[in-house]
């Protein structure tokens, strides 16, 4: 479903990301880790198509939609015309089936953006990308900013659409423990390059993931 072979994108003569291989198959969810300036959202933003790589291939096989990293609202728009404008590619006009995903939001959507907590900005921008009905979703940082509890929720709505309807997910995540469990596998992103891949039990039993990204546990 998701298809990147051997890509390098750059900021003028910076590279960003250095010869990318990765691969997320239809109904997949697989996470990507990294430290802050790895090029995860390089990435993200490359596989929604807001920048060219320089080389290498990157290849969807269906309606892609992105949370990108911050959210990006509109904050002086309510929460359904938010959700409006994520069905406007699609075509989509009722949010009636993204209530029903995430009931919280018809509560929510008469009120401004710009007033809601991080992590119902957050189901915002969940419910943005799902108006426009996608096969497969790139998140980029669900847990920022977020307490645990929000985290673990919007995390249950992410793997409930990928079990029950076949979503194709890819996490980009800080938090390793999250990414690890809800995904069977997983890249670990450093410098623009992948240092490792694998399955994540694996992952999370080797020494220097573990250092880096689950605290030394
Ligand atoms: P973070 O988690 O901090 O967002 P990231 O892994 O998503 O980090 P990117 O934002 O993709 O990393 O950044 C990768 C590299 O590209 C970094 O060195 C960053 O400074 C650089 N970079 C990102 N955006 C730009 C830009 N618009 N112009 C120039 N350099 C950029």
């Amino acid at each position: 479903m998701i298809d990147v072979q051997d890509l390098v994108v750059s900021y003028g003569t910076a590279t960003a990301l250095d010869h990318v291989t990765l691969t997320v198959a239809e109904g997949e969810m697989v996470a990507l880790l990294g430290p802050n300036g790895a090029g995860k959202s390089t990435l993200a933003n490359t596989l929604a198509g807001l920048l060219k790589p320089a080389s290498g291939t990157v290849r969807v096989g269906g309606r892609l939609a992105l949370i990108p990293e911050g959210r990006q609202l509109f904050p002086d728009l309510s929460v359904a015309d938010n959700l409006a404008l994520g069905g406007w590619r699609s075509g989509q006009r009722d949010p009636s089936p993204v209530y029903e995903l995430l009931p919280r939001l018809a509560e929510l959507s008469s009120r401004r953006a710009a007033v809601l907590s991080g992590g119902e900005q957050q189901m915002v921008a969940f419910g943005r990308a799902m108006m426009s009905r996608p096969d497969a979703l790139v998140v980029d940082e669900l847990s920022l900013g977020l307490a645990p509890n929000v985290t673990a929720d919007l995390a249950g709505h992410l793997a409930e659409l990928n079990r029950t309807r076949g979503l194709t997910v890819l996490l980009i995540e800080q938090n390793a423990r999250l990414a690890f469990e809800l995904c069977r596998r997983a890249y670990v992103l450093e410098s623009g390059r992948v240092v490792t891949e694998g399955e994540s039990a694996e992952l999370a039993g080797d020494p220097r993931v573990a250092s880096a990204y689950l605290g030394g546990a």
